[in-house]
């Protein structure tokens, strides 16, 4: 069995922000069509360290990318590599370090800003090399990505939660207000995807302080969400995945046979197990 799937990394986004200010999502709860787990996430609580944990299911300190200025590829099998090995199409709407982690480093705008490339890990891509590329314009991005190459495996990858904590800290209407837009342009795009039969994640790579940073194991630094819907998930309440779980669950949702991924079985439908 597999779906289709969509992962949705909403970058600097932590947990109470989202259960706060992300009415949309929220609502898709309170009718049953959504469950939001929290995760903590890996250290050091930084965003590339973090993409590369997301996608290939390994610690920092074990896949080396440990900090934002590692700009060699990922040496280690990716969600990517693994559709791509099944023989599915992988496209990603998402920051130009997605690019240079699976595709090719450095990121040279002129090559990659659009890549349509069947033999790169991420086959379509559209990578944003500003943090304050509009999120509505990004998930545009995507939607033109799904609707043109009809991708197994989606990543969509805003930036503009994490730029206003830059610039206003966590406990700021600036971050409150631009986590409140990503949930509108949100509910602008899933009602049609989960109409579709995608399976969809909404999570973050880490946190944000009141420095107007993260980086370290500050509560608001390390706590995100994850909102998961579709048939796909258990649904169980008392599932307690892991950042690190995200890899392999995706995985077996679409259907790759031998990866050796980790993930919490209760997390996922029986069907997805194979604990029938
Ligand atoms: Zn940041």
């Amino acid at each position: 069995m597999s779906k289709k799937v969509i992962l949705i990394v909403l970058d600097g986004l932590e947990y109470s922000a989202g259960e706060q200010c992300m009415g949309f999502l929220q609502a898709l709860r309170e009718q049953n069509k959504a469950t939001l787990y929290k995760l903590q996430c890996e250290l050091p609580s930084m965003s590339r360290p973090l993409y590369e944990a997301i996608l290939t299911g390994v610690a920092p300190v074990n896949s080396g990318i440990v900090h934002n200025a590692v700009t060699r590829l990922s040496n280690q099998e990716s969600i990517f590599s693994l559709a791509r090995s099944a023989n599915l199409t992988t496209a990603a709407a998402a920051y130009h370090w997605f690019s240079e982690l699976y595709n090719r480093t450095p990121f040279q705008a002129k090559r990659d800003r659009y890549t349509m490339d069947s033999e790169l890990a991420i086959q379509y891509g559209s990578f944003y090399h500003q943090d304050h590329y509009p999120d509505d314009h990004l998930f545009a991005d995507a939607e033109a990505l799904r609707r043109h190459h009809d991708p197994d495996f989606l990543l969509i990858h805003p930036m503009n939660i994490d730029d206003a904590g830059h610039k206003a800290g966590w406990d700021s209407s600036k971050y409150r207000n631009t986590t409140r837009h990503a949930d509108m342009a949100l509910s602008e795009y899933l009602p049609d995807w989960l109409a579709e039969g995608y399976q969809v994640l909404v999570t973050a790579d880490h946190g944000m302080n009141n420095d107007f940073s993260h980086g370290g194991t500050l509560t608001e630094e390390r706590m995100v969400p994850l909102y998961v819907l579709g048939d796909g998930f258990s649904h169980d309440p008392d599932a307690q995945p892991q950042q690190l779980d995200i890899c392999g669950a995706v995985c077996q949702l679409l259907g790759i046979k031998g990866h050796n991924k980790p993930y919490p079985k209760d997390f996922l439908e029986t069907h997805f197990t194979g604990a029938l």
